[in-house]
Formats: C-alpha cells, structure tokens, sequence
C-alpha cells in the first residue's frame, strides 16, 4: 500500500474551498444578473423621466408631473422584482446541492487517499441549514422591494430630487446583496452537510476536519486543524484577532460567516499519513499565510 503523505493532503484539501468560492461566485453572478439588469434599466428611465419634467427653472416636477413619476417608477420595480424571490430560492437550492456533490467528492478522495480505502458512496443532499437559507430568501428579496417602495414618496422625491430616486434603487438594490450572503451560507453550509454524511459512512469513529479558506479571517483560521466527531460541536467565539471575535455559541461547521468557504474533510488519526500530522499542518498553514 502507498502511504500518503500529509503535505499532500494538505494541498488537496486546500482545493476544496476554491472550488466552493467558483461555485458561489458563478452562481451569484448568474442568480442576480436578472434582477441587477432590471434595477439599472429601471433607474435610468426614471432618471430620464425626472429630468424631461424638471427644468433650471423647474427644479420640482408639476404634481400632477410627480405623481405620474411615482407611478411609473413603481410599476418599474414591481415589475423588476416579479418572480425573482421564488427563481433565486430554486437557484440557492441548485448551486447547494452542486457544492454538497463537489465537496463530498473531494472530501471522499482525500479520505480515501489517506485511509488506503475506498470511501462508501454517500449521495449528497444540501441538508437542513442551507434549506433553510434558500427557503428565507423571497420574504427577504420581497422585505427590500417594500422598503424601496416606501421610500418612493412624493414628499422625499420634492425634498431630495434625483438623489431620492438614487435611494430608492439603492435600497432595491439590497435585495442582491441578501440574495448573494443566502447563496454563499447555502453553498458552505451544503458542502460541510455533504462532508458530515461521508466522514458518518466511513465509520463511527471518524472525526471532521476544519480547513480554513486561504487567506482566512482571523476568526476562522483559529478553526483550522481543529475537529469533532459528526453530530458534535466546534467551541464558539475562537479567534487569532480578539479584536474580531465571532458569535460566542458552539458551531457544528463552516460557514463562520457569510462568505465563508472553510471546508471540514473527514479524518482519522489512525490512518497510516506520513510526515507532520495533517491537523498541525492545517493549523500551521492558517496562522502563517493568513493576511490580517
Ligand atoms: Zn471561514
């Protein structure tokens, strides 16, 4: 039997989380792209329609100008919003399980690399976190179009002109942003789900393995080398920088964070890897390429 050596390991299991960040950074671009078109075509036809009613005389339009304005501008987002809620929580869902089937791939590779047995095939399924970040995103994405709406008001648009229809679409706009942060929880929350289910096949006494993302935050390379048995918890509110410590409760895994792509492997002290143990390594590896 060839025995495996622990840098390579170590180099493999790096890949995973650059695997995870193209998958969230390609599933964000292609979920919003829609919605982000929309916003900015909508913006400018009501920054076109403010300017052909206003004049260096006429800084206000008319009201019955205005009201038209309000109309138009809503019916605009309205339609920019339709349907985007339920499309991103079917491309949350998508983007996961592609996460939860890349990540067990590897993490079964690794395994198998270094146990010098091939992993039992697990079919893998997003599991309940990342559910229940896709499930959360209509009421978000319709939350940030009611918000925008509400300030789309004829007294805001008389106060503040052209900057006030700026912050309608700027807050329309945050819909993106919760639809991305839902999407990079699922994708890391999929992918650590999928890892759990393998290390649980493998056998009882398999533990997961944190590997913290390069160029880490503080508080997620305190993590890296770390690990539990499936089912078990990671202590909370570790951290290199006590200046940005994170949440005290207990984790069961990444995501640390939104945008967070540390990955756990499956791992066993037991299994015949030569050179430093993959744990200190890890550990190592975090603290010293970690850029503050
Ligand atoms: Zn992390």
């Amino acid at each position: 039997m060839v025995v495996a050596s622990s840098n390579r390991l170590a180099e493999q299991a790096r890949t995973i989380p650059a695997t995870l960040r193209r998958l969230e950074q390609q599933a964000i671009h292609d979920t919003t792209r829609p919605l982000l078109q929309a916003l900015q075509a909508a913006g400018q036809e009501a920054v076109r329609l403010w300017i052909r009613n206003t004049s260096a005389e006429q800084q206000t339009p008319s009201p019955s100008a205005l009201s038209r304005i309000i109309d138009t501008i809503r019916k605009l987002l309205r339609q920019a919003f339709t349907g985007v809620g339920a499309q991103a929580r079917r491309d949350i869902e998508r983007a996961a399980f592609n996460a939860a089937q890349a990540a067990a791939r590897q993490a079964g590779v690794i395994a198998a690399t270094a146990s010098g047995q091939p992993t039992p095939p697990v079919q893998p399924v997003i599991g309940p976190e990342a559910a229940a970040a896709a499930r959360a995103v209509p009421a978000a994405v319709e939350e940030e179009q009611s918000s925008a709406l509400a300030l789309l008001t004829a007294a805001t648009l008389t106060a503040l002109g052209l900057a006030g229809i700026n912050a309608v679409f700027q807050r329309a706009r945050r819909a993106v942003t919760r639809i991305a942060r839902a999407l990079a929880v699922a994708t890391t929350s999929a992918a650590a789900h999928a890892t759990r289910a393998i290390a649980t096949a493998i056998g009882p006494t398999i533990r997961l393995l944190w590997v913290a993302e390069p160029g880490a935050c503080p508080a997620c390379a305190a993590y890296a080398g770390r690990s539990v048995l499936p089912g078990r918890q990671f202590p909370g509110g570790l951290s290199l920088d006590p200046a940005r410590t994170l949440f005290d409760t207990p984790i069961a895994g990444p995501p640390r964070h939104p945008h967070c792509r540390c990955v756990l492997i499956p791992w066993s002290s037991t299994w015949p890897v030569d050179g430093t143990p993959l744990p200190t390594l890890l550990r190592q590896h975090a603290r010293t390429a970690r850029r503050s």
